[in-house]
């Protein structure tokens, strides 16, 4: 049995002093792979770095400018995008998407970045990994304009309704942490009634802990936490929510 970590920003510093200690916890957890997603530019390069296909676990690099970080990002970086896809190794573009949950947020810039990365992703055949808060419903109208592209929801927190158009458009949902708090009631209720072949694990490390380390940073070797609770929620085996996850994961990102 193992578990594939489809979200992680491991290139983050909370990581800088442990790292190994880190990778080597999570491969004693049966964490087999782990997906590392880009945030700004400069962050790229260190990612290249730990990505790694002969290490247990595996590390696997995608690049992409996130909407929070809209500050840091420069025009030329939608060009040094394109580059690092075409020169490095890449499992996915990530992480993207739209974020108008924070204050203020510039929703034009946002879109025109989203919208410029998609159109990088189709070109190089890759898929995604989508960000979004308080906008999925714009994320959905964008998608439909790329309807070749394939990815993953990270961290879905939308409607019954919202995960079903999702799925037509042959997009995977990511669940982490906030699954594993029971007051997270309609969260749970979805991930007890989607159907196994659409999902896929992930930790958000370090963000988003489940909830035996609430206020902790995160890391992957608590993945199993988050696979635990989706066998308790559908009643099934870990054994076969690891399977179905790893699976779909295998297939989105071609591991
Ligand atoms: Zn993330």
């Amino acid at each position: 049995m193992n578990f594939i970590d489809s979200h992680t920003h491991l290139d983050f510093a909370e990581f800088d002093h442990d790292r190994k200690e880190v990778l080597d916890r999570a491969a004693k957890n049966h964490v087999s792979d782990i997906v590392i997603s880009g945030t700004t530019a400069k962050r790229w390069p260190l990612i290249s770095q730990l990505a790694c296909e002969n290490c247990s676990p595996k590390c696997h690099a995608a690049y992409g400018l996130h909407p929070m970080f809209m500050n840091e990002h420069k025009d030329e970086d939608i060009a040094a995008l394109k580059k690092i896809l075409t020169s490095k190794k890449a499992v996915a573009v990530a992480e993207i998407g739209l974020d108008f949950f924070i204050p203020n947020p510039d929703r034009d810039a946002q879109i025109k970045l989203f919208v410029a990365q998609l159109d990088i992703a189709r070109q190089m055949n890759l898929p995604v990994i989508i960000h979004a808060r308080k906008s999925q419903d714009i994320v959905l109208k964008y998608l439909r304009r790329f309807p070749d592209l394939r990815g993953s929801m990270h961290s879905f927190s939308g409607s019954e309704q919202q995960a079903k158009q999702f799925i037509d458009l042959g997009f995977y949902l990511g669940f982490g942490g906030p699954i594993t708090y029971t007051r997270a009631t309609r969260l749970r209720k979805l991930v007890s009634n989607l159907p196994l072949d659409t999902m896929l694990i992930e930790t958000d490390s370090p963000d988003q802990s489940d909830s035996k380390h609430q206020g902790k940073r995160n890391e992957p070797a608590y993945l199993p936490n988050v696979a635990v609770t989706v066998a308790l929620l559908r009643d099934i085996s870990v054994e076969e929510v690891a399977q179905a996850t790893s699976d779909n994961a295998r297939i989105l990102f071609k591991l």
